[in-house]
């Protein structure tokens, strides 16, 4: 079976759901029933608990497509992708509804051991939090996680990427979610399958002689 991660792509507009953006100074504060969840220091945010908390009841979204990462970092499905989803019976996720809107912040449940080595963290960490300031890298290869044995599921590492506030953790999925996004023609994103045994042999192989590295064909599937 063959895994892929899920990104979304960028939006044009910001959508804070824990955040208030003001044309003056201060530009960004925290909605006050938040604060709990944020950083003073470094606005990190415990996605974890602010997604069990729930959110505020007039949250406004502008976003393309039917997947979207908000600027503080909750991948976002709507409506269509929450009832694909529930309708297939898939696991490792759940929804909680952003009343008001077509849309649903997701959580992931099926969190598995992973290499975190993998992640590059800057030196630099928050002095309130402790959080590194920075974190570079991505897992590439089956060998670096711990895959489900079972089609229809989310996972994502037991560990979140930390340090920075927009990207809480990675999203992957079992092929068959993959391509059922593709067929029901959602959009907004696109997957990256996880590289093979011999597609990693290569990819290593082209980085410790620093060549260029070929994607192979298939490795990418745009939403
Ligand atoms: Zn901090």
């Amino acid at each position: 079976m063959n895994y892929f991660q899920l990104f979304a792509n960028d939006q044009t507009h910001n959508n804070w759901l824990l955040f208030k953006e003001s044309k003056e100074m201060p530009y960004l504060t925290v909605e006050p029933e938040f604060n709990r969840f944020v950083c003073v220091k470094c606005k990190a945010i415990n996605h974890d608990a602010a997604f069990e908390n729930g959110f505020s009841s007039d949250v406004k979204i502008r976003a393309r497509g039917n997947i979207f990462i908000s600027s503080d970092g909750f991948f976002c499905f709507d409506d269509t992708v929450r009832q694909i989803i529930e309708t297939a019976k898939f696991k490792g996720i759940k929804f909680k509804k952003l009343v008001g809107t077509g849309w649903n912040v997701i959580s992931l449940t099926c969190r598995v051991r992973a290499d975190e080595s993998v992640y590059e963290y800057s030196k630099q960490k928050c002095a309130a939090c402790k959080r590194p300031r920075e974190v570079l890298g991505f897992i590439r290869f089956p060998s670096q996680i711990k895959v489900p044995d079972f089609a229809g599921t989310f996972f994502t590492p037991k560990f979140d990427r930390g340090g920075k506030m927009n990207m809480d953790r990675d999203l992957f999925v079992t092929e068959d979610i993959a391509l059922r996004f593709k067929k029901e023609g959602l959009k907004g994103g696109y997957f990256e399958r996880l590289l093979s045994k011999d597609e990693e042999v290569n990819c290593r192989k082209a980085i410790a002689t620093k060549q260029e590295f070929k994607w192979p064909k298939g490795t990418k599937i745009l939403l």
